[in-house]
């Protein structure tokens, strides 16, 4: 089974829909198995369409800076 941290690295490009269906279906495959993993994605998710929901120019600077380092940190992990 690919480990969680490989999981976590695909994560977005699961939610956009952009994962070749070997991979996708292989990460739902992990899903299944992983309750952790399920959690990360809820938690991404509800970031992700945070932040479509947002345009940038309308968050203050602090904040738009917090939702980068935090997305940057969740691909790095
Ligand atoms: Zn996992």
């Amino acid at each position: 089974m690919r480990p969680c941290s490989r999981v976590v690295t695909l994560l977005l490009d699961y939610l956009e829909g952009r994962l070749l269906p070997a991979v996708r279906a292989e990460l739902d495959e992990h899903l299944s198995r992983c309750p952790s993993c399920v959690s990360q994605v809820r938690t991404y998710r509800s970031t992700v369409s945070l932040l479509k929901s947002l345009r940038e120019e309308d968050l203050p600077p602090e904040l738009r800076t917090t939702l980068h380092s935090f997305l940057a940190r969740q691909s790095e992990n």
